[in-house]
């Protein structure tokens, strides 16, 4: 049988840095688990602009619309902020997810027991901590019809307009419910029935798929206002949280702080089924580009590393080599390997990305 195949966008910034290290574990992969992959290698933001004046070339787009799945580093930097809107190194990222049409947005928010000092929250409290939101990521207020800012009497009006159809809320239910059958068989739907329509219609169509094809899955509903306050209270009562475009923004950007830095968030985004039954699909971390950094060894990979551990896990169905990889990662970390942005206040000697790689490809090797 053919490999599976990878595109792979490293983008800008520290994205080539940390793509490097995702590619040795790819390779480790190939050699040491006989799961090897067809790797391909484009150009995406601001490397793209620079190659063809186009955040992404439609050559770019067709490859990623052919691939099993699409790993990307990261776009932006200050050398493009001042390019008109229509050609910033973001729009080839909104390209990918619009044309690939990712509606599932995946975010976990995993606590490393090593880590667990990092948070603001008490080491009791998220020590331990693994819950996944589901954003649903092309529908809602953010692309409602009508939008803009109109006049009206003597004043201006700001518009944007919240709107989800059954469709739009059945298959990001369905997503997540598949999703929680593969952990914790928990789902807690965040909405405000309350308040907005668009929530009443959200509940009930949530509770229909469930009721017809996920009745074995535990399924509750909250506010979002007080999902926001029971993440910062009570993390670990939630296993996989279910919620809309706008409100998963915010929620998934708190939960993932509980677990303290930028280096260490993955995310996948997840399209329909194709006839092969994989989910059109793309792994990127959660950090942008990090010009600060940039060139100087500093990027943690692991956000990286562990976006193609979600690869392995949600398009190739390898759950097992998933959780060695990640199991590899919590092994480095618990022995005290450290890249900048992981110092502690008692200080130490951090190491390079090259280094972390190297760690972790040493832990790969003795989990054999
Ligand atoms: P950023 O995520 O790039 O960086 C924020 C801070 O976190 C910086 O201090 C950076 O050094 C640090 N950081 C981020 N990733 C790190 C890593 N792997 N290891 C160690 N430290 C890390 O966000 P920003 O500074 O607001 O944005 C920089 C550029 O990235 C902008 O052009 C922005 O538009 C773009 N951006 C892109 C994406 C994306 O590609 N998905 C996401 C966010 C921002």
């Amino acid at each position: 049988m053919a490999n599976p195949t990878l595109l792979i966008l490293a983008g800008d910034g520290i994205g080539p840095e940390v793509m490097g290290q995702v590619t040795r574990v790819i390779d480790w992969f190939g050699a040491k688990r006989d799961l090897a992959f067809d790797v391909s290698h484009d150009l995406v933001g601001g490397a793209a602009y620079d190659a063809h004046g186009t955040p992404l070339h439609d050559d770019t787009m067709a490859k990623a619309l052919e691939a099993d799945a699409v790993l990307l580093g990261a776009v932006g930097g200050p050398k493009y902020d001042d390019l008109d809107f229509s050609v910033k190194p973001e729009r080839g990222l909104l390209r990918l997810r619009k044309e690939m049409d990712l509606f599932s947005n995946l975010r976990p928010a995993q606590c490393f027991d090593a880590l667990a000092d990092f948070s603001s929250l008490k080491k009791e409290l998220i020590a331990g901590l693994d819950i996944m939101i589901v954003r649903e990521l092309t529908s809602g207020v953010y692309f409602g019809e009508p939008r803009g800012i109109i006049e009206e009497g003597n004043e201006r009006v700001g518009i944007n307009t919240q709107r989800y159809t059954e469709s739009e809320i059945d298959r990001v239910a369905r997503s997540a419910f598949e999703l929680a059958r593969r952990r914790g068989n928990k789902v807690c739907s965040m909405e405000k029935a309350n308040v907005m329509e668009s929530g009443i219609l959200w509940r009930e169509v949530v509770q229909k798929v469930h009721d017809t094809d996920y009745p074995g899955v535990e399924l509750s509903h909250m506010y979002a206002d007080n999902g926001a306050m029971q993440l910062v209270r009570a993390p670990k009562q939630f296993d996989v949280i279910l919620t809309d475009n706008l409100f998963g923004d915010i929620l998934s950007d708190c939960a993932a702080m509980l677990t303290g830095s930028l280096g260490m968030l993955p995310s996948a985004s997840l399209g329909a089924p194709n006839a092969d039954g994989r989910p059109k699909a793309l792994y990127e971390p959660v950090h942008g580009s990090a010009p600060d950094i940039t060139g100087q060894g500093k990027a943690n990979p692991i956000a990286c590393i562990l976006s193609f551990a979600m690869a392995l896990r949600y398009s190739f169905d390898e759950g097992e080599e998933a959780t060695r990889l990640e199991r590899a990662v919590e092994k480095v970390l618990a022995d005290g390997a450290r890249t900048a942005d992981l110092m502690g206040p008692e200080g130490g000697t951090p190491i390079s990305t090259t280094q972390m790689g190297d760690a972790i490809l040493a832990a790969l090797d003795n989990s054999l």
